[in-house]
């Protein structure tokens, strides 16, 4: 199975490294694909900076790559050969909207199945959004996100080298 794993990442924390690990199990190649998105507006690190980040926290699995795209997601899917998406499932309130993503990409492209995995139990509450938040108020995000991605989230907050689109300033 050649798979695709989409998203965000900005950043990507450690529940989505434990999916990326565990796909990989199950996979012949993974494709984690950073979604280039340019309708959210404020993300905390640009799409290279979000490639480079998971290319360092994925180096030891070798089946896994890591790519950039934008436009329909079925469209890059079948560009790259792969025959699956993985996407991860937290909670009840991921399932609506994953079905409805599920449902569409099967009606786009037939051949394309999604599949999900389950979040461990101690990164169910985990979202790139509340680490964010967490790590700008200031929070020990340790258990959150891998630590290459805090020192980096560090140096964007504090308005370091980060060079992404957005300066976040001290809030205190
Ligand atoms: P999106 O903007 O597409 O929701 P995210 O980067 O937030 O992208 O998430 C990408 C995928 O990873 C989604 O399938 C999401 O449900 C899953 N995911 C995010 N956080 C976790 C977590 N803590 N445990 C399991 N899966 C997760």
């Amino acid at each position: 199975m050649i798979a695709i794993y989409p998203g965000s990442f900005d950043p990507a924390t450690l529940g989505h490294l434990d999916i990326i690990t565990r796909a990989s199990k199950i996979t012949s190649r993974l494709i984690v694909a950073v979604l280039n998105n340019s309708a959210k507006k404020h993300p905390m690190f640009t799409v290279d900076e979000r490639v480079r980040m998971l290319t360092e926290i994925c180096g030891h699995l070798p089946n896994v790559q890591i790519e950039s795209f934008s436009g329909l997601l079925v469209d890059f899917a079948e560009h790259l050969g792969a025959n699956a998406v993985i996407r991860g499932l937290r909670a009840m309130t991921d399932f609506e909207a994953e079905m409805q993503m599920a449902q569409t990409n099967k009606t786009l492209n037939p051949n394309i199945e999604t599949l999900f995995i389950s979040t461990q139990a101690e990164y169910s509450f985990l979202s790139s959004s509340i680490v964010k938040e967490i790590a700008v108020l200031g929070g020990d995000i340790s258990s959150m996100a891998p630590s290459p991605i805090i020192k980096k989230m560090h140096q964007k907050i504090n308005g370091g080298t980060g060079g992404g689109e957005e300066k976040h300033g001290r809030t205190y």
